[in-house]
């Protein structure tokens, strides 16, 4: 639903003045100096020499094994991708070099098939390891764990299942099997999705060091929102709280969710409306409102029916997947559309 547009214009200009919140801001500053642009930039860097450098030893050892028991031709496959792997995490705006246009045997056009991992890595160098949000793939399988804290009345039961469970169930929508287009990764391509949820509730039980964005179960009516900072995407922050937000208990990251706008959600509803605020958490902007006809890349759609997630409670999409990647490995929050700093149009819209 909609993003508390309000408190993300606070919660930047505390990042940018400093003043009362030096000292965070004064941390991230660390991690972020300059202007926005070049505060991707160097997040950017920082990660992909992190990239690079654990990818190195995987890479080594992957080919190595791969050499004793692949084919001569898979072999060279292989290390051309590996090659294509680095220039992606070097240059995240530059097109993907093709692939050779496959061979006549579906064999031959299996093995030419790039997958997840070849498009973008393994993501380990992408990960601290206490991240609210952490994804890793393998082969054409994207799992992402995530790590919520349930709060307020997660416990009220509607439709027979209590608000916590309908929200991880929003969650899951994102998982599935997914294929690559013109569009989004590949064509050709088909790849998994696998979200694992580590759910704690009032805190407790939670793990030592690890982050834990809180969803907060309302009981009241009013637009659901998530709390994040449009244009600059940090994973590290997403469950730390956040003087700048007016409610100190929020987190970074933070879905706020009402029992409906008006009246009470039905529970698919309430599903589809979390899972949609998940989205904004994966780092994606709203598709709604913003002018654009619906394509088939990204479907507008009707509330709570079709089209796309961060439309108006559509389906998860290959592009909203591709977006989340994106800003999983840039930093960078996907918008769909220029409205100008801080919301600039993601790549992996191609459609309009
Ligand atoms: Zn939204």
């Amino acid at each position: 639903m909609a993003l508390a547009s309000v408190f993300v214009m606070v919660f930047t200009a505390v990042l940018m003045t400093g003043s009362a919140q030096a000292a965070r801001a004064a941390e991230v500053r660390t991690v972020q100096p300059g202007p926005a642009q070049s505060q991707a930039a160097t997040f950017r860097t920082t990660t992909t020499q992190a990239t690079i450098a654990r990818t190195t030893t995987t890479k080594a050892q992957t080919t190595q094994a791969q050499t004793t028991t692949a084919k001569p031709t898979t072999t060279q496959i292989r290390t051309t991708t590996a090659r294509t792997t680095t220039t992606r995490t070097t240059a995240a705006t530059q097109p993907r070099p093709s692939i050779p246009a496959p061979t006549t045997t579906a064999a031959a056009s299996e093995q030419n098939a790039k997958t997840l991992e070849d498009l973008y890595g393994d993501l380990v160098g992408s990960t601290r390891g206490y991240e609210a949000i952490q994804a890793r793939i393998s082969g054409n399988t994207l799992t992402i764990d995530v790590y919520v804290n349930f709060k307020g009345a997660y416990d009220t039961v509607l439709g027979g299942t209590i608000y916590a469970n309908l929200a991880k169930q929003g969650f899951r929508l994102w998982a599935g099997t997914y294929k690559g287009s013109g569009y989004d990764f590949e064509p050709g391509m088909t790849f998994s999705v696998q979200v694992v949820i580590h759910d704690v509730y009032d805190g407790a039980g939670a793990r030592e060091g690890q982050h834990y964005f809180d969803f907060v179960c309302l009981n009241t009516c009013g637009r659901s929102f998530t709390f994040y900072g449009a244009g600059y995407y940090n994973r590290e922050l997403l469950g730390l709280y956040d003087g700048a937000i007016p409610d100190k208990s929020y987190t970074n990251g933070s879905i706020g969710m009402y029992k409906g706008i008006s009246g009470n959600y039905t529970a698919a509803q309430y599903i589809k409306v979390a899972a949609h605020e998940f989205g904004h958490v994966l780092g994606l902007g709203d598709l709604y409102g913003k002018g654009v006809a619906p394509t088939k890349e990204c479907p507008q759609g009707r509330y709570y029916e079709q089209g796309d997630i961060m439309g108006t409670h559509g389906e998860v999409t290959p592009n909203n997947i591709e977006m989340m990647l994106e800003a999983y490995t840039t930093g960078w929050y996907q918008a769909y559309v220029n409205s100008g700093l801080p919301e600039v149009k993601s790549g992996a819209v191609k459609s309009y």
